[in-house]
């Protein structure tokens, strides 16, 4: 079997990557001549964990190769994945479908003989029928079928997440793509991941379905945070006590500054634009859109009440820049609402994450970027966490004490004890969570 992987971000890199792995000969296309000369030589573009050793031991078997030109890829391939970006559109959160349509003509151009197109990007309903318009329009005498096979990886945990999903889910409505689909997920058998073939429509929505419900969750339990602040109650208490409910589960209930990433934001305000196109609106997905966008602002508003009510001159030393940790990637991260905020209201903003400054270089301005965590707490008026990477879990207390001008912490996820860090002699402010006395 060979595939043609078109889009090598992500999504396209990792799953690319990891088909090869299964045994699968990859083909990876990008329109990025600096991401591929850079891949063929063992230069990874994206900070994801593993990914580097996998990517380096198929090259050497010889599954795994990269390229900018589509033909040569996808006139062998058997199946062509498009996994580029769908980014949010101009119109009311209608997704950016210029890619995927493009990718679409550029296929239509070259396959030959019976080929699978699969939509791997996240596309709202009804691209996949589009995908095929496309096609059949440009190449009337084509032989192929139009598959969508939605991503559920986890940046961060991007690798293990694709060898061992939750379930797979394809939406395939011809025997011969869902045979070829089914032999090409053949090597998860083994790990008796439940493979989910629907219609092309259902499995799209699928995709939004579960972005969204997560996006809920989170949001559902940031604010009971909120409502734990106002009458002492313990948010991790009640995000236990409620997550050991087998109907509600565990995942997913940590309060924090609100979710961000590359696929929660967006995601979110599709479904919503979707389902306001068809006459369906889904209200709940709405407020939550809102929560979560006018969350990040009162975080803002939050550090600025710690900092005594003003950072009018202040040093604010920022740790975690990335919207999640284990991963480079700062799209629509908090730290990009939040810190602006602080430096309109006259903060001075030093900042330190272990793999996102570089991106971060590009989108904040007037940041100091420390090279360690320490570094850009000196003489800092007070220390936020923004992101939990594991090496801001166990800091040298004393020594942020005595590099702080003012022992203030502000902690968005919840990752120190309000006790312990009283008993420190921190002015500590977390999410949710009172002292015990
Ligand atoms: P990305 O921006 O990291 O990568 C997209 C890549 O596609 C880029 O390298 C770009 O150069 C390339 N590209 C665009 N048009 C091309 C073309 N015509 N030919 C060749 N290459 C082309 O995006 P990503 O984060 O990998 O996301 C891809 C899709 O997967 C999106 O729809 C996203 O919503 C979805 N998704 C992302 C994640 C995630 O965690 N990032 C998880 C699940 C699903």
């Amino acid at each position: 079997m060979r595939i043609a992987m078109i889009g090598t971000g992500y999504v396209g890199l990792v799953s690319g990557t990891c088909f090869s792995e299964f045994g699968t000969n990859v083909v990876c296309v990008d329109k990025d001549e600096k991401k591929i000369e850079g891949l063929k030589k063992g230069v990874i573009p994206i900070f994801e964990p593993g990914l580097d050793t996998l990517v380096k031991n198929n090259t050497e078997a010889g599954r795994l190769t990269f390229t900018t030109e589509l033909e040569e890829a996808a006139k062998k391939a058997d199946a062509i994945f498009i996994a580029v970006g769908t980014p949010p559109g101009e119109k009311d959160g209608q997704a950016d479908l210029s890619y995927v349509y493009q990718a679409a003509r550029e296929i239509a151009a070259v396959i030959e003989g019976y080929t699978v197109i699969i939509t791997k990007s996240t596309v709202p309903v009804g691209t996949g029928r589009e995908v095929e318009r496309i096609i059949r329009e440009e190449r009337p005498d084509a032989d192929f079928d139009v598959v969508s096979n939605p991503e559920f990886l986890r940046e961060g945990a991007a690798i293990s997440d694709f060898m061992r999903p939750d379930r797979v889910v394809i939406g395939a409505e011809s025997k011969r793509a869902q045979d070829l689909m089914a032999e090409l997920y053949r090597p998860l058998y083994l790990i008796e991941t439940p493979i989910l073939f629907t219609k092309l429509e259902t499995s799209e929505l699928i995709k939004y379905a579960g972005n969204a419900f997560l996006a809920t969750k989170i949001s559902f339990i940031n604010q009971m945070a909120d409502l734990c602040e106002k009458v002492g109650a313990d948010v991790h208490q009640v995000a236990k006590g409620i997550g050991l409910d087998g109907r509600i589960g565990r995942k997913f209930l940590h309060a924090g500054p609100g979710y961000g990433g590359s696929c929660f934001p967006k995601d979110t305000q599709a479904l919503a634009f979707t389902a306001r196109e068809n006459n369906a609106p889904v209200s709940l997905v709405e407020d939550v859109i809102s929560y979560n966008d006018e969350r990040k602002r009162r975080m803002a508003k939050k550090i600025i009440a710690q900092c005594g009510g003003s950072v009018e001159g202040k040093k604010i030393a920022v740790l975690g820049l990335t919207f999640k940790p284990n991963t480079d990637d700062m799209r629509d991260s908090p730290s990009l609402d939040i810190i602006p905020i602080l430096q309109s209201k006259g903060a001075r903003i030093s900042a330190y994450d272990p793999e996102g400054m570089e991106e971060a270089s590009h989108l904040l301005s007037d940041v100091s970027y420390g090279k360690n965590a320490y570094e850009i707490m000196d003489k800092a008026d007070a220390l936020v966490i923004i992101t939990e990477w594991n090496e801001f879990r166990r800091l040298d207390l004393s020594r942020v004490k005595s590099l702080l001008s003012s022992p203030v912490m502000i902690d968005l996820r919840n990752i120190y004890n309000p006790d312990e860090m009283k008993e420190e002699g921190f002015e500590y402010l977390c999410i949710g969570r009172p002292l015990s006395a």
